[in-house]
């Protein structure tokens, strides 16, 4: 049985004065494979503190400090690159396909921010006055279950380069893997304060991280519910936000596009990190005389993917994190049925074998019409929604026709006629033919995706204040 029963306040392991237990669940199989005392609202004040006296110096360091900072934060986290792997599929249930490769990117959010940081100019002179950009301070982070180890990595390689200190509540329900990371930065030699890592439930570390007047900015990245909360109360002590939420992502499939190719791509990336991905493209747009040939090609792709314990290297599509997610996305499938869509893979119920994990079948409705709830919400699940349009107009008026604005995808075999598409879209994040990833550029979302970006010197930005000195 794993035990999580420290915080990391001040460069130390200590007891938390919370004493809530979390029993932690193994979602293969539903059976407890360990408990985390969860932190409270003392132990986060404690952390404040704490970092609030850390920025005192933490924010003076320099560039070159804190790239070597960054170097050290890299090479401990890629020490624990396996274990990370480990913990993953374990606690989250995440495929060994998809968390081998979430813990490569881990270490690598530290790289790419000190290449950032190594060229980002914190001054320059506007007219005779000197516009210098300082660390905003005390930064409060607030992450999901479903990308933990690089939600954190990347907002503390941020808070890092920009000079500011931080305090973590990771997902209550990624307790095992955030222990690994806190052991990890330790290894790291940061200052005492500079990060310090409080685990607990959102509704009391995470709201007492929100109005908490010494904390400055929250960085938080989840629901789009929770964040628009967490924008409403953040406003009582003028706190600056970082907002990256939910999505309900297209994928404009274009007439002159090579099905074979295109489609089957499609379904995967529909489904990657078994489809609870914030930047999944859910729903697939496709040109209406085309539809047969997608439908064929589509059904063959969902009923070959390999659904299974995600130890299984050959494991595509692993359980959902929790019961309580498995319930949810049931209620999508059986909301689809309703509404009138076409089942044309998978269903309601658990993959035969698989009874006891919180397991769905991959599944496509197509028919869908975009004011159905499954074009609508996002599912967090393996469930595509396949919709059909008449011309290119349509599928632009389809694409834009959501609250969400996070990512888009378009194929075609003409890359202008993409970039013209591109450039209509309204979505922080547009991928033409593929699923391309850059560290470097900006992430995030336009309208109810979030407020803000992450990543690149874009990212840095939001963890600076501009000061105009005028001579
Ligand atoms: P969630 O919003 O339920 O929880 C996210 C975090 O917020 C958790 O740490 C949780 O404990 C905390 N929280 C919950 N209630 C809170 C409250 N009242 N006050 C303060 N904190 C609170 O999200 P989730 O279910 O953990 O993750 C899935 C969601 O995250 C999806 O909507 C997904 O799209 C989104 N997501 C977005 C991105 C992105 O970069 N845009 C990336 C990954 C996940």
């Amino acid at each position: 049985m794993k035990q999580v029963n420290k915080i990391y306040i001040n460069g130390k392991f200590v007891n938390p004065h919370g004493t809530e237990i979390l029993e932690i669940i193994n979602p293969s199989d539903n059976k407890k494979i360990g408990e985390a005392i969860l932190a409270d609202e003392t132990d986060v004040r404690n952390a404040v503190v704490t970092a609030k006296e850390a920025f005192k110096t933490f924010s003076q360091t320099t560039v070159e400090e804190r790239v070597l900072y960054l170097e050290k934060l890299k090479e401990a986290v890629e020490k624990k690159q396996d274990e990370l792997t480990e913990i993953m599929i374990e606690e989250y249930g995440g495929t060994r396909q998809f968390s081998t490769i979430s813990s490569r990117y881990t270490g690598s959010w530290f790289d790419s921010m000190a290449e950032v940081l190594k060229n980002f100019k914190f001054g320059k002179m506007i007219n005779s006055s000197l516009v210098k950009l300082q660390p905003v301070g005390v930064v409060g982070m607030i992450t999901p279950w479903n990308a933990s180890s690089s939600s954190i990595a990347s907002k503390v390689a941020t808070a890092i380069a920009a000079g500011c200190t931080s305090v973590i509540k990771a997902s209550e329900m990624s307790s095992l893997q955030t222990m690994v990371l806190m052991e990890a930065f330790h290894e790291a030699g940061l200052p005492e304060g500079a990060v310090n890592f409080v685990t607990g439930l959102g509704n009391v570390v995470g709201t007492e991280l929100i109005r908490n007047p010494d904390v400055a900015k929250i960085s938080f990245t989840g629901s789009t519910a929770v964040g628009k909360m967490i924008a409403g109360n953040a406003a009582c002590t003028m706190k600056r936000v970082t907002l990256e939420l939910g999505g309900k992502s297209p994928n404009i499939i274009l007439d002159d596009a090579d099905l074979d190719q295109v489609i089957p791509m499609a379904v995967y990336g529909a489904y990657m990190n078994s489809g609870q991905a914030c930047i999944a493209p859910t729903r697939l747009l496709v040109p209406e005389h085309k539809l047969d040939q997608v439908n064929r090609i589509a059904k063959m792709t969902a009923e070959q993917m390999v659904v299974g314990l995600p130890q299984d290297e050959k494991t595509q599509i692993g359980p959902m994190v929790s019961v309580r997610q498995y319930e949810r996305v049931q209620s999508f499938i059986e909301a689809g049925l309703e509404e009138g869509a076409l089942l044309l893979a998978g269903g309601p119920g658990k993959p035969q074998g698989l009874e006891a994990g919180n397991f769905v079948k991959p599944t496509i409705f197509t028919g869908v019409k975009n004011d159905m709830k499954i074009a609508r919400e996002e599912i967090f699940g393996p469930v595509l929604s396949i919709i059909s349009y008449k011309n290119e107009e349509e599928a632009i008026a389809i694409a834009n026709d959501t609250p969400y604005g996070l990512a888009a995808y378009i194929s075609s075999s003409d890359p202008e006629r993409a970039m013209d598409i591109a450039s209509k879209i309204d979505a922080g994040r547009i991928c033409i033919n593929g699923f391309s990833h850059d560290p470097m550029v900006p992430f995030g979302g336009f309208k109810q995706s979030g407020i803000g970006r992450e990543y690149g010197e874009f990212g840095l930005q939001h963890y600076l204040e501009a000061k105009a000195i005028l001579k």
